[in-house]
């Protein structure tokens, strides 16, 4: 089973510069103003990968620009998802969570109730599973969503993404 980390690494330049003019054409298209804190939030947030909070973002985006406050933060947020280029995602404690689309294929994710760390699977033997057992009760699938709760099994990893979580 092909096991995906949650992605901490950065992403590359051109990936967020492509995402950025994406952003700005669909602004543009509806004829949105194309700010600065606005470019700003779109780079910091792809460049972060990963399963991202409105507060996580915030933290982030302050660092490059203190002055950019949360609202603009939550709008730029929701542009994002009306354009197609980010996916809205709620786990277990209901908070939203934010997470580029396409920057992988299809996934699933395994939550940890203890750290909240995110991990992404794929498999395509799930993917078979599912269409004979839809076939098996003349059901058609358009979509699935699968979320796996539990806990990590390694408590140092477990720990060490706790302690990862609680450095502001
Ligand atoms: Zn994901
Ligand atoms: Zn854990």
């Amino acid at each position: 089973m092909a096991v995906v980390e949650n992605r901490t690494q950065l992403a590359d330049d051109s990936f967020v510069k492509e995402k950025e003019a994406a952003f700005l054409e669909f602004i543009q298209s509806k004829g949105l103003k194309t700010t600065r804190q606005r470019g700003t939030i779109v780079q910091v947030f792809f460049r972060l990968r990963g399963h991202i909070s409105v507060e996580e973002l915030l933290r982030e985006v302050k660092r490059v620009n203190p002055r950019i406050g949360y609202a603009t933060v939550y709008r730029t947020l929701h542009l994002l998802v009306e354009s197609g280029l980010v996916e809205e995602r709620r786990f277990g404690d209901g908070l939203a969570r934010y997470e580029g689309r396409n920057e992988v294929e299809h996934h699933d994710h395994m939550i940890c109730l203890e750290c909240g760390k995110i991990r992404e699977f794929s498999n395509p033997g799930l993917l078979a599973l599912q269409e004979k057992l839809a076939e098996e009760n003349g059901f058609k699938i358009y979509r699935h969503r699968l979320e796996l709760y539990g806990a990590c099994e390694d408590p140092a990893d477990c720990k060490s993404h706790q302690e990862m979580k609680g450095r502001a």
